[in-house]
């Protein structure tokens, strides 16, 4: 049987693409399942909640296993003991740091979302897409497009998903998107330390590892009233994981663009890498929303050099 999952500390597009996916392929008569590396945020169990679906299991050991890997492909964000696994496919919208010692089906595009390429999978596959999974990979497109202002949109997420609203019958796109991003800003009752692993990726920068957080907002004030707190967090996780830095992203999905808050050996990557000077930790990017096109290939130029 086919294990599906995205990455860790998983986003709407990670379980969401999961579950639709594992749906194709038992539709094409494969067998195969979905399943989360981590617990699911608030965003995503109101989306589930909307389509009533639950959250696939949690998987804790992949060794042994046939795997498709959906939303990621470098192996820091995955599974801990992913290289045990048998890796069948990869479906992704990331830069790719992969390599496997047998062929693969890996497939890889410039889209917003990993569920704008599963969307696409299911017209070629001639499999009709039901209602629920089509609102699924609807909200994934919107959470990863951030409502399709991220510069990571493409013309191809637009028409997508156009088309699963349709099926979704979802009449107002931008009105259940902010609905969306409503949940996942709530944020008042997070510890500083769930802020920082809420949605986060560990990056390996030519040896050193950087993890980059990200809070998704509509108003970033209540995150940065709590800025002292969360930078002593951030403290504790870069000296418990042995970190060269920890990054933490507050978006402003309304202001477009995102407060850095950073605690890291060395400053002046940062500084070189976002064109900025960090005051007590802290910078204003603006215009930045995506971590992937905007936060992590500055840096891996920087760190290159
Ligand atoms: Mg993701
Ligand atoms: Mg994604
Ligand atoms: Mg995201």
């Amino acid at each position: 049987m086919l294990h599906v999952f995205g990455h860790k500390s998983p986003d709407t597009d990670s379980i969401c693409s999961a579950i639709a996916y594992a749906y194709l392929k038992n539709q094409v008569g494969e067998e195969a399942k979905a399943f989360r590396l981590g617990e699911t945020n608030n965003e995503t169990k109101l989306v589930l909640g909307r389509f009533e679906m639950d959250a696939p299991p949690l998987l804790k050991s992949v060794a042994g296993k046939d795997v498709v890997l959906v939303d990621h492909n470098e192996f820091e964000q995955s599974a801990d003991d992913i290289e045990k696994a048998n890796i069948v496919e990869v479906i992704d919208h990331h830069k790719i740091k992969f390599s496997w010692d047998k062929p693969i089906y890996m497939l890889v595009m410039p889209v917003g979302s990993t569920a704008t390429i599963i969307a696409k999978k299911f017209i070629w596959k001639g499999v009709k897409i039901p209602q629920e999974i089509a609102g699924i990979l609807l909200s994934a497109i919107l959470s990863d497009t951030v409502i399709f202002k991220s510069p990571t949109t493409t013309e191809e997420d637009r028409e997508v998903a156009r088309e699963l609203a349709k099926i979704a019958e979802i009449e107002d796109i931008e009105a259940w998107g902010v609905e969306m991003f409503k949940a996942k800003s709530a944020i008042s009752e997070k510890s500083a330390r769930e802020m920082i692993y809420n949605d986060y990726k560990t990056y390996d920068f030519s040896g050193r590892k950087v993890l980059i957080g990200q809070l998704e907002v509509v108003d970033d004030g209540e995150v940065l009233k709590r800025k002292e707190e969360i930078m002593e967090e951030m403290k504790k996780v870069k000296e418990e994981e042995g970190l060269f830095a920890v990054l933490l992203l507050v978006t402003d999905i309304m202001k477009e663009g995102s407060t850095a808050l950073l605690v890291a050996d060395d400053v002046k990557p940062f500084e070189m890498a976002f064109n900025v000077k960090f005051e007590n930790g802290q910078a204003w990017l603006v215009g930045v929303m995506s971590r992937k096109k905007q936060v992590v290939p500055p840096l891996e130029c920087v760190f290159k050099n």
